[in-house]
């Protein structure tokens, strides 16, 4: 049988929801992996009925899409803060040392466990789990964060441009989902590397380095082998482990902003975006000093609540020279 007419069978034989897929994929002569898939959209579609499409479960199923943003005091953009946690890869190989593993070797391929993530300035923390899911399949979680990030203006993580967005994308592809409206990006590792030379850019490392508590200890790898065994403890472990990232991500962003002169303006998303400060925007700021580039005068600005520095726009310079170099 293939996946479409597992799927039939599974809709109109609910039983068969609850049997091992080993055994089905025996009865049916089909492929075990095909079984599995099969299951989980069988299962979806009664969940959600059976006109049942993921891009449209990625709109609207979720609570967490009814939740109003909302709009601290300084900010009108909603910047998101996430992490998320993957699994690892399963597979067989024939040694320890370097190797290339053929796909055909993928036992069970990575796929995300949990996630945490919250708008700045808001005490909601968002989270979720594949704990309870078959095969820990991360099609819930993942309409979740497709959820959260459709909402923001700006995302924020920790090696989001080399890590989050793109295993994130990976798996909004594989569910067949949509992309998210389109948002900007920031980066906190880019932002370390760019602009400090600290001994490491780690999380943990930059969380202690300005006097934070740094991680949640845990027992490295062993947690996700006993995440991966279904210990419920060290799912536990692992959700709380995710959250605190997040809390220490947020103090992290906070502390580098100010030197940062190449993430997205802030001011853009004021409704009077001329005279805030571009990286928090704060109107409180104060005139400091004129600066010139090489045919222009700015108003140099500093903000009295981060600090940060931010120019006039250009419109109120004058043409310093006529000549360039
Ligand atoms: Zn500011």
């Amino acid at each position: 049988m293939d996946i479409n007419q597992l799927i039939e069978k599974f809709i109109k034989h609910n039983c068969y929801l609850e049997m091992g897929a080993g055994k089905i994929a025996k009865q049916f002569n089909s492929n075990i992996d095909d079984v599995i898939k099969s299951k989980i959209i069988a299962k979806n579609k009664l969940k959600y009925g059976t006109e049942y499409n993921p891009k449209d479960v990625a709109f609207k199923s979720k609570p967490i899409l009814q939740v109003t943003i909302k709009k601290d005091t300084n900010n009108n953009a909603k910047i998101l803060l996430f992490d998320l946690e993957t699994s690892p890869i399963i597979s067989y190989h024939w040694g320890t040392r370097k190797q290339f593993i053929q796909p055909e070797n993928i036992i069970r391929d990575w796929t995300i466990l949990t996630y945490a993530g919250k708008f700045l300035n808001e005490d909601i923390m968002y989270s979720g789990t594949a704990k309870d899911e078959e095969d820990f399949d991360d099609f819930n979680i993942v309409s979740e964060l497709w959820g959260l990030l459709d909402k923001c203006d700006i995302l924020v993580a920790h090696n989001l441009i080399g890590f989050d967005r793109k295993k994130l994308n990976a798996r909004f592809l594989f569910h067949g989902m949509n992309p998210p409206s389109p948002y900007k990006l920031v980066d906190t590792l880019q932002i370390a590397k760019t602009n400090f030379g600290t001994t490491y850019h780690k999380l943990d490392y930059l969380s202690k380095f300005i006097g934070s508590s740094g991680k949640m200890e845990h027992f490295g790898f062993d947690l996700w082998k006993k995440c991966m065994d279904g210990d419920e403890a060290s799912w536990e472990t692992m959700l709380a482990y995710n959250k605190k990232d997040v809390i220490e991500l947020e103090k992290i962003y906070l502390e580098l902003r100010p030197w940062d002169n190449r993430s997205p303006s802030i001011s853009i998303f004021q409704e009077d975006p001329s005279m805030c400060c571009t990286k928090c925007g704060s109107k409180n700021i104060v005139y400091k000093k004129d600066v010139y580039t090489n045919t222009r005068e700015f108003k140099l600005y500093q903000c009295n609540d981060c600090n940060g520095w931010s120019r006039s726009r250009s419109s109120e310079g004058k043409i310093k020279a006529l000549m360039t170099q």
